[in-house]
């Protein structure tokens, strides 16, 4: 996919359902359909292997995912030398562990401080780190969450359960067709001597998103 068929407006999925007719109707969304009737005309003209469609639904499903971020952001924490690589050249640093491959060409690592909470969103379609964060939540896809995040990212926040302290300004990020960010949470406070192991625990997909923090410690401790 190029990336200016990523940032192609999305079909209209919608379509007036209220004409007579007597067809069993499908369990499938519309968009599930879609995809099969794709996925089976390109396989009989020979253009798909659906053996490699499957491989590649397996590596976003299973192997890539929010625990490839959660490492990186463990030993960002941990590790200050790699959190300054981190924040100088994303790319690399996160490459260096393995975490390659599509949408995640163009890093960039935004660290929140006490200053300054970080929010990523693409207003204009779904453009996502695929592989530190795998692939994106339903809502980040939502119309709902590309306009309010830009235009009333505190009210964003409260419905993710969020309240900043005051005085902390929020930095919206809008992902282009290129460059892809990860946000840095703060290490939460009462983690000093954890492993990057524990660490890594603490780190979920929203925190990576910045619609959401690191996990309190304690009530992590209180959950399990
Ligand atoms: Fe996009």
């Amino acid at each position: 996919m190029t990336a200016d068929a990523n940032h192609s407006p999305s079909p209209n999925a919608g379509h007036g359902h209220d004409h007579d007719h007597d067809h069993a109707h499908s369990t499938l969304g519309e968009m599930d359909l879609r995809v099969r009737a794709l996925e089976t005309l390109l396989t009989q003209k020979g253009y798909l292997d659906p053996a490699a469609v499957d491989r590649i639904i397996e590596t976003y499903e299973v192997h890539v995912g929010p625990h490839n971020g959660a490492k990186v952001v463990a030993r960002a924490w941990a590790e200050p030398a790699f959190r300054d690589w981190l924040l100088q050249d994303a790319t690399a640093a996160i490459a260096s562990m393995d975490y390659t491959g599509r949408q995640g060409e163009h890093m960039v690592a935004v660290p929140n401080t006490p200053d300054t909470h970080n929010m990523v969103v693409c207003t204009l379609c779904s453009c996502y780190p695929w592989p530190v964060l795998g692939l994106p939540p339903v809502w980040y896809k939502s119309a709902a969450y590309r306009s309010r995040a830009v235009i009333e990212p505190r009210a964003v926040l409260a419905d993710f359960g969020v309240t900043l302290p005051e005085g902390q300004n929020i930095r919206v990020w809008d992902s282009t067709a290129e460059v892809r960010y990860l946000v840095l949470p703060e290490r939460p406070a009462g983690t000093e001597g954890w492993s990057q192991e524990q660490l890594a625990t603490l780190v979920t997909r929203d925190a990576m998103i910045g619609t959401g923090l690191a996990l309190n410690p304690q009530v992590k401790e209180v959950a399990a």
